[in-house]
């Protein structure tokens, strides 16, 4: 596996930047151009088990199909969660308890003790985003080992669907990789949201709305690259000091799933889609040459 350092040094060039702007043009260009679509999605939302396990399986079987995978390769169980259900108030009362302790440091900083007060909005700051941290990374699905993916029940059908490619490619690259820490993380989302892009761009009916996650994707990286360019680091810096998996901010792992993506992106244009299975043999180097 190769570290979210080596990833962000490689791709913080002036040269990838302006690579990556022409990438986000061409893709903008090419999203207007689309018709849009007459309806809304249909608003149908995955409640059961069965009906996940369904779209799990098509999913799988694209992603088998794109990895040249032999079929049942891999078999993660599926497993379907409500987000509602840890939204109690419990989390509430704590997150405004946290808030108040906040407002109380912002207001000893400014008519008690500067110092004081800024440790208590500091702390004040980061027991907030703690919260509300592991708030998001509960309705969000996920999948930490090969043997197990979970989803968050009431997702539209092709919510689900992107999902479950994103997913089931994570539990295939850490069947064959492993590492799935946050030192990784640059390439596994990499990987993950590649995969997922590359399937359901190429599937037709809905690929106005991947090509739209894509732009979204390359945009996030764009602001840290250009961040970085200019000397200033601020998330990437962040990250690299030892900073706790679960306290990965939204930001921070939108980015490293955007900077993950435009490297495989880069990676394409040089080897083709067969990049993606080399990454799953262990050639990462070819991701750099
Ligand atoms: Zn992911």
């Amino acid at each position: 596996m190769v570290e979210n350092k080596q990833i962000i040094e490689y791709l913080a060039t002036r040269d990838n930047y302006n690579k990556l702007e022409n990438l986000i043009a061409k893709e903008l260009e090419e999203y207007y151009s689309m018709p849009k679509p007459k309806k809304a999605e249909s608003g149908k939302k995955i409640k059961t088990l069965e009906e996940a396990t369904e779209i799990l399986s098509e999913a799988k079987h694209s992603v088998d199909d794109f990895l040249s995978l032999k079929p049942g390769y891999c078999n993660p169980k599926l497993e379907l969660k409500g987000s509602l259900k840890y939204n109690g108030n419990g989390l509430f009362s704590t997150m405004v308890s946290n808030a108040l302790f906040l407002a109380a440091g912002i207001g000893a900083a400014i008519y008690w003790h500067p110092m004081i007060g800024g440790a208590m909005v500091g702390v004040g700051i980061s027991k907030l985003a703690f919260i509300l941290n592991l708030n998001l990374s509960i309705t969000t699905p996920v999948c930490n080992s090969s043997e197990l993916i979970t989803c968050i029940k009431g997702a539209t059908r092709e919510e689900m669907r992107m999902s479950l490619l994103h997913e089931y490619a994570h539990a295939v690259s850490i069947d064959r990789l492993g590492g799935q820490s946050l030192k990784y993380r640059c390439l596994s989302e990499g990987f993950a949201q590649g995969t997922q892009l590359h399937i359901s761009k190429h599937y037709g009916a809905k690929n106005r709305s991947s090509l739209f996650s894509s732009i979204r994707c390359l945009d996030n990286a764009r602001h840290d690259i250009k961040c970085k360019l200019s000397g200033k680091e601020k998330f990437f810096l962040k990250m690299e000091k030892n900073i706790k998996e679960e306290m990965i901010s939204d930001n921070e792992y939108m980015f490293l799933t955007g900077a993950g993506y435009f490297l495989f992106r880069l990676a394409e244009e040089k080897h083709g889609e067969d990049i993606y299975k080399e990454v799953l043999e262990g050639n990462t180097k070819l991701l750099f040459a």
